[in-house]
Parts: C-alpha cells; sequence; structure tokens
C-alpha cells in the first residue's frame, strides 16, 4: 500500500545548474514558493556545497547534494565542457536516483521535480519515480526561441542572412543572435548545452521561465501557444521580500557569499546618481587589452565607479591602476543588488547577463551594454533598442571597446538628455517589474496557479 503521507504541503525539488547565473534565480523563486507554503529540498552538487560555509537562509529550505563527478572543483576540474556536461549525464543520474529513493520513503516525499534546463536528464530520472517535472528556463524568452528554433533545425547554421525574423521578435541582425550561433562552430561544446535544454521540453508538466509577460509579451505569447509556459519573474531577491523570510539577508540573491565585500559604506559619501558601478557577472574574462581600454577610460571619465574585478582578473589590470584612481573602489564581489538599489549610482556596465539586466530593470538602473558573449549579446540588443534603457559600448574590428568609446557611453549616459530619457525609462521598467510580482502581477498569478495545481494533485 502506499505509504500515507502526514504532510499535505507540496514538497519540490529544485535542482539548478551549480552556477551563479542559475543558483541564484532558482533560489530566488524556491523563496516564492516557500511564502506560498511550498516544501523546498534545493539540490546542489557536492562540489558546490563544500565552497559555502555562509548559508543565510531561511530554515525552512532543506539542502541534499547529487554529484556531477567532479567533487573537487566541479566545471574547472573537468576537462572541457563536454566532459563536464556527459560526466554530469551519468554520475547525476545516478546520484539524484539514489536520492529520490530515500526521499520517497520518508514521511514526506517529493511531489515535483523542478529542474534547470541545463540538465534535462533529470526528466528521465523524475519520470523513473512518476514525479511530475518544471522545467526552469534561466534565461530570457527571446533567447529560449532563438536557441529552440536552432534545436528544431528552423534556423540555417551558419546564419546566411543578415537580417532574421523569428515569431514574437523584433527583426534581428545577425550579429544580435547569441554568439555560438552568431559565430556557429567556435563552442560546439556550449552550443550543445544551450540548444538541448529543449530535449525534453515535450515530457515537462511545466515550463517557468524566469521573466515577465511584461517583459517579452509578442515572445511568450508564442511560446505558450508551443509549451505549458508560465513567466514566474523577475527572480530578483529585493522584490521577494516578506515578513516570514525576515531572518534572511535581504539581498540573500547568493549562496556564494563568503568572499562578499561591502561597498555600502563607499558608497553613502557619494552624491547621488554620481557613480558608475562596473561588473562583468560570476564568469566572464575579458583579455588583458580590454581590461586596460576599461581601466583607462573609468579614470578619463573622472567620475567615481565601483568596479568588481575577481581574483582571476586582477593580474590584467595595469600596474598601480588602484593607487592611481583615486575616485575608485576595486573589489572583488559585492552584493550587486546592494549596490545598484543605492542612491549614488548613476549607472551599471554591465556584460548583459540575464541576471544583471533584469536586475538593472527591476532596481531602475540605466546601462552601459558591453556583452562578451553568448545571450549577453541578445539581451544587450533588448536592452538598447526595445526596454531603452542603456547604450551599447560598441567595439571596434579588433573586438575591442575602447576607451574614447566606455568614456562617451558614460558620458551620453549621465550628462545629456539622451541619457535621462533612458533613466526614466529604466525607472518606468523598475515599476513594470515590481507589479509583474506584487500580489495579482502577471508572475504573482502564475506563481500562485503552479502552486494550486501543485496542491490539487497532492490531494
Ligand atoms: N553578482 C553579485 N556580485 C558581484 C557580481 C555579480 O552578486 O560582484 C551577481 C549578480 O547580482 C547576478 C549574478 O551575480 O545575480 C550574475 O549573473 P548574470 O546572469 O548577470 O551573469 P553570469 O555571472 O551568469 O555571467
Amino acid at each position: 500500500m502506499e505509504k500515507e503521507s502526514k504532510n499535505k504541503i507540496p514538497h519540490c525539488l529544485v535542482i539548478p545548474y551549480p552556477t551563479q547565473g542559475h543558483i541564484n534565480p532558482m533560489l530566488q523563486f524556491s523563496k516564492r514558493l516557500l511564502q506560498k507554503g511550498i516544501q523546498i529540498t534545493l539540490v546542489n552538487t557536492i562540489s558546490n556545497s563544500k565552497t559555502i560555509t555562509t548559508i543565510n537562509l531561511n530554515k525552512s529550505f532543506q539542502f541534499e547534494t547529487i554529484s556531477d563527478g567532479f567533487d573537487d572543483g566541479g566545471l574547472t576540474a573537468a576537462e572541457n565542457i563536454n566532459t563536464y556536461i556527459d560526466t554530469f549525464r551519468r554520475t547525476g543520474s545516478q546520484t539524484l536516483d539514489q536520492l529520490l529513493h530515500k526521499l520517497t520513503t520518508t514521511d514526506n516525499p517529493v511531489d515535483c521535480v523542478i529542474h534547470d534546463a541545463f540538465l534535462p536528464w533529470i526528466v528521465d530520472v523524475a519520470k523513473k519515480f512518476q514525479l511530475p517535472v518544471a522545467v526552469f528556463l534561466t534565461q530570457a524568452c527571446s533567447v529560449n526561441t532563438i536557441n529552440f528554433h536552432a534545436f528544431k533545425r528552423w534556423l540555417d547554421l551558419p546564419l546566411l542572412e543578415t537580417e532574421i525574423v523569428l515569431p514574437g521578435l523584433p527583426k534581428l541582425e545577425a550579429s544580435d543572435f547569441p554568439s555560438f550561433l552568431y559565430q556557429y562552430g567556435t563552442h560546439p561544446g556550449y552550443f550543445g548545452l544551450l540548444t538541448n535544454q529543449f530535449s525534453m521540453i515535450d515530457q515537462a508538466d511545466w515550463v517557468l521561465a524566469n521573466t515577465s509577460y511584461e517583459l517579452e509579451p509578442e515572445v511568450v505569447e508564442w511560446l505558450m501557444k508551443i509549451w505549458p509556459l508560465k513567466t514566474i519573474g523577475p527572480c530578483v531577491p529585493s522584490m521577494f521580500l516578506d515578513k516570514r523570510l525576515k531572518d534572511d539577508n535581504e539581498y540573500g540573491g547568493s549562496i556564494f557569499t563568503t568572499n562578499s565585500e561591502s561597498c555600502i559604506k563607499w558608497l553613502d559619501t557619494k552624491p547621488k546618481g554620481s557613480v558608475v558601478y562596473v561588473s562583468f557577472g560570476s564568469r566572464a574574462s575579458l583579455g588583458e587589452d580590454q581590461i586596460h581600454e576599461l581601466a583607462c577610460g573609468l579614470k578619463n571619465c573622472r567620475r567615481y565607479f565601483i568596479w568588481i574585478v575577481r581574483d582571476s582578473e586582477k593580474g590584467k589590470l595595469p600596474k598601480d591602476f588602484s593607487e592611481l584612481s583615486e575616485k575608485g573602489l576595486i573589489v572583488r564581489w559585492c552584493q550587486q543588488l546592494e549596490v545598484l538599489q543605492h542612491e549614488a549610482v548613476g549607472c551599471f556596465v554591465t556584460h548583459c547577463g540575464w541576471n544583471s539586466t533584469l536586475e538593472a530593470l527591476s532596481l531602475g538602473v540605466p546601462v552601459i551594454a558591453i556583452p562578451i558573449w553568448t545571450d549577453q549579446i541578445t539581451n544587450a540588443k533588448f536592452v538598447v533598442d526595445v526596454w531603452k534603457i542603456g547604450v551599447r559600448g560598441v567595439a571596434d574590428e579588433k573586438g575591442i571597446v575602447r576607451s574614447e568609446t566606455i568614456e562617451g557611453c558614460v558620458k551620453e549616459m549621465m550628462e545629456t538628455e539622451k541619457g535621462n530619457e533612458m533613466k526614466k525609462n529604466a525607472m518606468k521598467w523598475k515599476s513594470v517589474a515590481r507589479n509583474c510580482v506584487d500580489e495579482s502581477g502577471s508572475s504573482d498569478e502564475n506563481i500562485a496557479e503552479f502552486v494550486n495545481e501543485l496542491t490539487r494533485r497532492r490531494k
């Protein structure tokens, strides 16, 4: 006889791909589910769980681990992305199978597996236990649509047309496409990872996307015709505050908080809108030339700046740069949301990772877009031409954004009428984004519907 569950609260197992940009939004979504009465078990890789020493998370979360096959070092210990993905699929399947087996024999077995689209093999394991699955898309719906077309081979690759029209998207130039498609063949491993996201999507009971209807209405409508799609974002922590989570670090968007440095005291001493905040996210690696151009551009602007330079990038800085640039603060890591929310910040120089883009939109900060690769290129196009909250730092023929360009962009943003317009637009999107996740907003309703469906299935 089936084991009678003592607990009527639906229980979700949440499994992100183990990098910052994937864990953060799935963590925020989990918090939202928790607020709505769902029990959450967050699954991390063994390797990642070793790097986490401070977890400012609500006690209601439970944690479990599975193995990606690289228990010391994770992705960095793998020879290449192909080896990592293959090994993760094999080892992850086995260890997830064991975990689900363990959890099914508890008083509160799992009711649903919410998995990152980067890990499509999870569907096979979940279905073995007859569990419904919700696939979580961490990228913009515009980017998902493009990658889905590539997966279906509805796009001719390499891209031959200069202008391409896809359903729900504005006319795009080939150079606006994610780099793995525009520069087809340069990174086959990543191309495979991104297109394989859709290999099991037909079996998903729900498709959850970290965006909102209002941000990408046409493309969301198109995708809703082919997938059981619910937009549930932006999954940005400060918007998901709730008294029940008061113990939490308000800005606890990250569980990689061990090496963050507070910039707030420094920002407190600066005038309103005077600081340029510069960050290229958790993974992008810039060439030494590009770092020199950035350093020079920031210095020549003669404006205050905070620049996030990770340890792995520090050696590329010009010698003595930190001493020479008395207007700047260079830190390894910060609580980005706290910084973006500070009134001293005037603009955000970003690589346009999807989380950073959503954070800029949600906090009303105009952007200087310097995308490096992958979906950042397409996000930058939307930032500039669709949401109109930023300018693009255009690279030269060598692919480098020169110091004069950076200086010009900062001036345009901080000193011109056009810059003022972009600030106004950013404030408009801030309120749109907040409304989406506020009670009865489009994303809030979708989350409520998802919770109701889970609860109905549980009974
Ligand atoms: N981030 C942060 N502190 C930093 C730099 C980045 O908290 O100093 C966070 C940022 O708020 C965002 C994430 O790291 O949530 C980066 O994700 P994104 O998708 O923008 O870029 P990725 O790191 O995936 O390239």
